[in-house]
């Protein structure tokens, strides 16, 4: 299963696969696209993912924060702004990103596939790192690699295939390719500190051609050190929903909870 978003990367990611597949006749491709409730761009994106796989004649499922936990992102949103949650740190995208995944993980087990592959990029990897360090969350590191290891029955494995292809060069692949996808990016973007970081690496790989590969691939040399010391991750039902988590509660019902959705 592909997740779709609607974005060059995905996009040009499952045109990718849906190529590959051909010489694996007993592989089998579909596509998930999680509609946040963002609106003027996630239900225009929407439109680009649904366009793609009727083309390509893949099977999309689409599923909605509305649907799963009854409010969509510009609600929940709004609802931080008037509990003032936005100003202990916890921005759009950190809802988004935790919901989402959450979302993905719960339509790719429904649909019974054995990988979930996303588009993360070069850089969003390299973004990703230094997120990690300046969060002081280094030993995530560890967990967050190429090819996620099965941790638990009910995740499936994530697979990120275009981990070491530069955003600009995925752009070029569409647009060569003439793929149609949408080119606004989220509204809520600006607002994470990963955007600060984006300027950052864009800057000094303009300098230092190729920073972005030497430091992903640094990370690579350091990552099996990083792996020897992280505690191995206990994982136990969330008392809630009964997903797989860390501690009682798990991320998902903890952010709903704050919100008083449950
Ligand atoms: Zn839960």
């Amino acid at each position: 299963m592909v997740a779709v978003s609607g974005g060059k990367d995905s996009v040009a990611l499952l045109h990718i696969l849906v190529k590959i597949e051909k010489v694996f006749p007993k592989a089998c491709l579909c596509a998930v696209t999680v509609d946040e409730g963002v609106r003027g761009y996630r239900d225009e994106a929407l439109n680009f993912a649904i366009g793609n796989c009727r083309k390509l004649g893949i099977n999309h499922v689409v599923t909605s924060f509305k649907e799963l936990y009854s409010y969509s992102l510009d609600e929940i949103v709004k609802m931080t702004l008037e509990k003032g949650e936005s100003g202990k740190g916890l921005t759009p995208c950190a809802y988004c990103g935790v919901l989402r995944r959450r979302a993905l993980n719960l339509a790719a087990r429904k649909a019974g596939v054995d990988k979930l592959a996303t588009a993360h990029n070069l850089d969003d990897e390299a973004q990703t790192m230094l997120l990690n360090i300046l969060h002081g969350d280094a030993l995530r590191i560890a967990r967050v690699k190429p090819v996620l290891a099965e941790v638990h029955p009910k995740f499936v494995q994530r697979v990120k295939p275009l981990c070491e292809v530069p955003e600009k060069e995925i752009a070029l692949y569409a647009y060569l390719k003439r793929i149609e996808f949408q080119s606004v990016p989220c509204p809520y973007a600006p607002t994470a500190l990963r955007s600060d970081i984006r300027v950052m690496l864009n800057r000094m790989e303009e300098k230092h051609a190729g920073i972005k590969f030497t430091l992903i691939k640094s990370v690579e040399r350091i990552r099996p050190g990083l792996e020897a010391v992280a505690e191995e991750v206990k994982l136990q039902d969330c008392r809630e929903c009964g997903e797989p988590t860390v501690g009682e509660i798990c991320k998902p019902c903890q952010m709903l909870r704050k919100l008083d959705i449950r």
